[in-house]
């Protein structure tokens, strides 16, 4: 039996749009598929190890959160560094994604610093980009969708040698105008999908738990499992998501 300990950063301050759901779907597949799963809250202050960590979950949050967080991240950097070297997990919605990279400029001025991991920028932009959204997403030959919700000011440029997590279909993602969706560096997922998304995108929940157990080389046994709702829901989504397209 595989068994993980999924780390969630900071979760009274960065839990936007259903983001605590992603936690739920993690847990709950991970249970249907025979892993074992603990989940370790930390909060500003926390000590923690991040040697036992193997997957770390982050949502989004609102300028004032991500400002007192982007503090207590400067101090925890160099770990955080070390572990995405080695392959930890990392999977960060919206206000977190955005403090992966360099920076984030609110609409107020401010320059919040980020963690540096991805080779991103970002800048808050006059209106906010709100609205259901789809992707086509490239960790899978061929793509597959993602649905979910985005509401963010912040508008996301990715430096040359970063890959996207997908292409929008329906929706702004990073930018609005590049047609590109959330970044994708070793095991490091940043997107601005909330929803929450992993329930009704199983497709990443398991590819997130896949990746976990092999950073801690430990088999891999999924259960074929009856995903027949999470793809209503999905489909549910992408509807949505379509009847937006000219908005
Ligand atoms: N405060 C950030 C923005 O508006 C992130 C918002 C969010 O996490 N939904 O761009």
């Amino acid at each position: 039996m595989g068994a993980i300990n999924i780390y969630h950063l900071y979760p009274d301050h960065l839990n936007l749009y259903g983001d605590r759901g992603n936690m739920l779907a993690l847990c709950r597949r991970a249970e249907w598929h025979g892993i074992k799963v603990k989940i370790i809250a930390v909060n500003p202050g926390d000590p923690i190890n991040f040697s036992n960590c193997d997957l770390l979950f982050m949502g989004g949050g609102q300028d004032s959160d991500q400002k007192l967080v982007a503090e207590d991240l400067k101090g925890r950097s160099r770990e955080i560094h070390q572990a995405v070297e080695d392959n930890m997990v990392i999977f960060a919605v919206c206000g977190s994604y955005q403090l992966l990279g360099h920076y984030y400029t609110t609409a107020r001025g401010e320059k919040i610093n980020g963690l540096e991991i991805m080779e991103l920028n970002t800048e808050a932009g006059k209106s906010r980009l709100i609205g259901n959204a789809a992707i086509n997403c490239f960790l899978w030959d061929p793509p597959r969708t993602l649905v979910g919700f985005e509401n963010h000011g912040g508008r996301t440029f990715l430096g040359p040698g970063l890959q996207p997590l997908g292409k929008v279909l329906y929706g702004f993602g990073n930018n609005g105008s590049e047609k590109t969706e959330g970044a994708v560096y070793k095991n490091v997922i940043g997107t601005y999908l909330h929803g929450s998304l992993l329930p009704k995108n199983p497709w990443l929940t398991d590819y997130l738990l896949k990746k976990a157990l092999e950073y801690r080389h430990q088999e891999i046994y999924f259960c074929k499992l009856d995903d027949s709702l999470e793809e209503k829901a999905h489909q549910f989504a992408l509807n949505l998501a379509a009847g937006n397209r000219h908005k």
